[in-house]
C-alpha cells in the first residue's frame, strides 16, 4: 500500500547477498560487495515526479532497512551503486524496471502475452520464435517459455 500511495515501502522487503564471500576477485582483501534486491517500489511515483530525484533517499532507507537487522551494515558501506526502476529501465531495457519483462497480472499472461495475437511463441517473420519473460508463463527461472517455444518451432519443422 505505502508503494502505491507514496512510491516505495516505508519497510521494504530487503533480499541481501555476498557474493564476495564465494569470489574474493570481487573485493579487495578485507572488503566485500554485497547486492541488496529491493521490493516494493512503484515503477511511476504517484506524484509523478522522477527516480532521479529519489535514488538517494531510497537507497538510504534500503541500507538501514538492512542495518536495523544487522547493526553495523550501515556503516561498513563505504560506496554504492543504485538501480532505480527507471535505471534498470534506462541500462537493461526492463520496462518499469519490471525484472519479469512485463507484470504477471492476468491481463498479460495466456494468450496476452507477449500481446494477442502473438502468444504463439511465432512472430510475423517466418522462422523466428520468440520465448523468455515476455511470453507466457512469463518471468522466472522456469525455462517454461523456451521449452514451449521449441514445442512450437518442431511442430512446425514437422
Ligand atoms: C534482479 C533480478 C532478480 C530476479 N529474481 C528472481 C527470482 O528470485 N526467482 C525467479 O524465478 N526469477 C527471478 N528473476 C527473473 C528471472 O531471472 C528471469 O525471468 C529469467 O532469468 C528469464 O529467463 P530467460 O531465459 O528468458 O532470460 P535470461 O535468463 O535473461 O537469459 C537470456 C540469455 O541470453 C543471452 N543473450 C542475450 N542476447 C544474446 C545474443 N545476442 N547472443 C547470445 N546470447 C544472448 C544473455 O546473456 C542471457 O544469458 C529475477 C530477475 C532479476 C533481474
Amino acid at each position: 500500500m505505502d508503494a502505491r500511495r507514496h512510491g516505495w515501502s516505508k519497510a521494504p522487503i530487503v533480499e541481501i547477498l555476498i557474493p564476495s564471500t564465494l569470489d574474493d576477485t570481487l573485493a579487495p582483501k578485507g572488503a566485500h560487495v554485497a547486492s541488496l534486491f529491493c521490493q516494493h517500489v512503484s515503477p511511476q511515483l504517484p506524484d509523478g515526479t522522477s527516480w532521479d530525484v529519489h535514488r538517494e533517499k531510497v537507497a538510504d532507507l534500503m541500507i538501514a532497512t538492512v542495518d536495523k537487522f544487522a547493526p553495523g551494515f550501515k556503516k561498513s558501506v563505504i560506496a554504492r551503486q543504485i538501480n532505480s526502476p527507471l535505471d534498470l529501465e534506462r541500462t537493461f531495457g526492463l520496462v518499469g524496471g519490471d525484472i519479469f519483462h512485463g507484470a504477471l497480472g492476468l491481463d498479460q499472461l495466456f494468450s496476452a502475452r507477449p500481446m494477442l495475437g502473438y502468444a504463439d511463441y511465432r512472430t510475423p517473420v517466418k522462422g523466428l520464435y520468440q520465448c523468455g519473460s515476455g511470453t507466457h508463463p512469463g518471468g522466472g527461472v522456469t525455462g517454461a517459455p523456451g521449452h514451449n517455444a521449441a514445442r512450437e518451432m518442431l511442430r512446425d519443422l514437422r
